[in-house]
């Protein structure tokens, strides 16, 4: 008796887990650095082709991602982030070189996965059961310099997002500050808001710096490449100064990984403005589950787990409280998706508060477990109900980026025979 009840539960449980981390949920991920121990060439943390090396939703660091875990994750839509530090590595393109040579292995080696080069292709392997996979660079800086780069990168790579700026200001534009001792990622801006300091509304500390010489020669020659740009991590002046660029380039706003400003108290978080764009220009954003990034939220009770007591400030419930708030300023829910930045050195989410750890759930540690993200916020009914709404919005959002059109030549008028000066 008591072994067929075991068996029931064992049952009960591979069932709940087959229902949580089928292949077919249709999660679209903007921002995940899938290959990036591959870039770092540190096989220490593992890497793509190692077994997941994280075991518990506070670890930082070892890979979180490998053919596996996207196997289950139900990401049907995944941008890879392709990401290279100066300080890191000596050579950054041989770093972005890696990674797109690990995500073509993939590929080839999952007749199921495939690289998608544009907004029509992509249509075209998703609704021929393909999942798929979209090159974007996270920091132009020491990679996209030259004419070269461009031939390299986007023409024969297939590069198509690009997150022009990162964690530094540099002669491509302004980043944005993060919160804290983190601000030393951008230490000279840092330094000089410390002389001459500007906060905003929320008690962010912001910074005007906008786009460089370089930043405005990339952003031309991207937007006439069809080049969708990334607006996470831009300073409030980069921001500024890119918008006139994407509304002539009439781009949906896209912000691959980010957090609510108001919580995170920071310049990286978004503002309702920004989302209001986000909304106007018919765009999208793409929320970060990480603990970490998601900090001094206070979650909506009514997604604390019962053994909460209705009181909890961490894991999935203060993901599911910003991505509520989100979905209300941008205007539906179809349009924030996940920016999961997984493999980057954050935090994923743990248990909603004490109790439930106690009961021994650990939460979320890897990117098999994504799944399990989509399936809450399926619960309470935050995403559509119809399992391709992420999907098929995401490709007709990016079906509208278009390269920007050269402006027509203004041609003076010939003056008429009337107005010629002194024949009349
Ligand atoms: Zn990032």
């Amino acid at each position: 008796m008591r072994t067929s009840i075991r068996t029931l539960l064992a049952t009960v449980t591979i069932l709940a887990h087959a229902g949580v981390t089928h292949a077919a949920a249709p999660i679209v991920d903007l921002h995940a650095h899938l290959f990036f121990y591959e870039g770092t060439g540190v096989s220490f943390f593992g890497s793509f082709s190692s077994p997941v090396l994280t075991d518990s939703s506070s670890s930082r660091l070892g890979a979180k991602a490998n053919a596996q875990a996207l196997e289950n994750s139900g990401a049907r839509i995944i941008i890879v982030a392709l990401y290279a530090h100066p300080l890191f590595w000596s050579t950054c393109r041989d770093s972005i070189r890696k990674q797109i040579d690990a995500a073509e292995a993939f590929v080839t080696a999952h007749p199921d996965w495939a690289i998608a080069r544009s907004a029509e292709e992509a249509a075209r392997l998703v609704h021929a059961g393909k999942r798929i996979l979209i090159l974007s660079i996270e920091g132009a800086s020491c990679v996209l310099e030259t004419e070269e780069d461009l031939n390299e990168f986007i023409d024969r790579r297939g590069v198509r997002i690009v997150t022009p700026v990162h964690f530094t200001d540099d002669t491509i534009g302004g980043a944005s500050f993060m919160p804290g001792i983190e601000i030393l990622t951008n230490p000279i801006a840092a330094l000089e808001s410390l002389i001459a300091p500007h906060f905003d509304q929320f008690g962010a500390r912001v910074h005007s710096y906008g786009l460089g010489k370089k930043g405005q020669w990339l952003v031309e020659s991207l937007l006439k490449r069809g080049i969708w740009i990334d607006l996470a991590h831009t300073s409030d002046g980069t921001y500024s100064a890119l918008t006139p660029w994407l509304e002539r380039a009439k781009q949906p706003f896209l912000y691959t990984h980010t957090i609510l400003r108001r919580y995170y108290r920071a310049e990286r978080g978004v503002t309702p403005e920004r989302l209001e764009k986000v909304r106007d220009t018919g765009g999208i954003v793409g929320l970060l589950p990480s603990e970490d990034m998601l900090a001094e939220t206070k979650a909506d009770p009514v997604y604390c787990p019962t053994v909460c007591t209705g009181s909890c400030d961490q894991g999935i419930p203060i993901f599911l409280t910003q991505y509520s708030e989100m979905a209300g300023i941008v205007g539906d829910a179809q349009s924030v998706m996940i920016g999961s930045d997984i493999n980057a050195p954050l935090n994923f989410l743990g248990a909603a508060c004490s109790a439930q750890e106690k009961q021994g759930y650990h939460g979320l540690s890897q990117y098999g477990q994504l799944a399990e993200l989509w399936q809450a916020m399926r619960n309470f009914d935050l995403v559509p109900r119809d399992p391709n709404a992420w999907t098929e919005r995401f490709l007709a959002v990016w079906s509208k980026v278009k390269p920007l059109q050269a402006p027509a030549q203004i041609s003076p008028t010939a003056p008429s025979t009337k107005s010629r000066p002194g024949s009349g």
